[in-house]
């Protein structure tokens, strides 16, 4: 490993304010990577295919805490739901059901995060924010006892235009507190902004966020 991931996530946590919390992104990389943040007292973990999860979790230690950052089909719910901590990226009505039909199943609660889709990028998955709030408005998660809607995640621009990243996120913080006072008023758990990657969150930092997802910063580049 040429690469110090304890200096880098150091780096990172060090600058990390109250209540911020870190998800290091560890996708693609092997477990000697993870153990080297997992020695340095991280716990909290994100992978975004089911497969590389499955393979880890059951070779890493059973206290870390496992978030799933990619888009997650469907079918691939029920092979995660017995362990996984939060799905941050729930962009319909229908994965949604699923995780909780599943959750039911294996006799949990799942925290999940609603994906919003801001940036300019087509390829992005994710609701837009009129999307999201028909969501919330139809009311079904409601009856849906076996999840909880944490709050929101998103992805900015990939640009260098600070402005827009920034405008991008103040976007995303702005709904946030409507759906907050509209939705989830009384409910403490509804309290995450999930935005700020290694390029941008410094940036996110100042805008609201809550927890960052951060990959190449700590990990080194990903070997694909
Ligand atoms: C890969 C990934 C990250 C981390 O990206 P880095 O640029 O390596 O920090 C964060 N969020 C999501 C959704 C990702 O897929």
């Amino acid at each position: 490993m040429e690469i110090d991931v304890a200096k880098n996530l150091h780096d990172v946590l060090d600058i990390l304010p109250n209540g911020v919390r870190l998800v290091a992104i560890s996708k693609y990389h092997p477990n000697e990577y993870l153990e080297a943040a997992y020695n340095e007292g991280q716990r909290i973990f994100g992978e975004s295919h089911e497969q590389e999860l499955s393979k880890k979790y059951e070779t890493l230690p059973k206290d870390i805490v496992w978030h799933f950052i990619g888009h997650l089909q469907t079918n691939k719910v029920k092979y995660i739901a017995p362990y996984i901590s939060m799905i941050e990226a729930v962009d319909s009505l229908k994965l949604l059901k699923e995780i909780n039909k599943q959750a039911e199943k294996s006799k949990r609660s799942i925290d999940v995060l609603l994906e919003l889709h801001i940036a300019k990028e087509e390829t992005k998955y994710g609701l837009s924010i009129d999307e999201c709030r028909n969501l919330l408005k139809n009311g079904e998660w409601h009856y849906m006892k076996n999840i909880r809607i944490c709050g929101l995640m998103m992805m900015a621009s990939n640009v260098d235009d600070e402005n827009q990243i920034r405008s991008e996120f103040t976007n995303a913080s702005d709904f946030f507190y409507e759906i907050k006072k509209d939705f989830f008023e009384n409910d403490d758990y509804f309290k995450e902004r999930s935005w700020g990657m290694s390029h941008d969150y410094k940036i996110a930092l100042q805008c609201n966020s809550t927890m960052i997802r951060v990959g190449t910063k700590i990990f080194g580049p990903r070997v694909y």
